[in-house]
């Protein structure tokens, strides 16, 4: 699943490999997911901090400005 956004700046969502690392990093709970994968960031309250983005090594989180 992906995501896109109008405006500039958020967090694309590609093919996400459910590993879990990005749970844990995530102190606003914006990642949404479905079962144990990430499908789209809630940006109502992400605050683009980036951790999840540099935790991903899948790169299934990726920031596009
Ligand atoms: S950028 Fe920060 S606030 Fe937004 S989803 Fe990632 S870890 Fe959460
Ligand atoms: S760190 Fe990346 S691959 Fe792992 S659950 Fe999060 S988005 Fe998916």
């Amino acid at each position: 699943m992906s995501h896109k956004r109008e405006e500039k700046g958020y967090i694309a969502v590609t093919t996400c490999k459910a590993c879990g690392a990005c749970r844990d990093v995530c102190d606003r709970d914006a990642l949404v997911f479905e079962g144990e994968r990430v499908i789209r960031i809630d940006y109502d309250r992400c605050n683009l901090c980036m951790k999840c983005v540099k935790v991903c090594k899948n790169g299934a989180l990726i920031y596009v400005e």
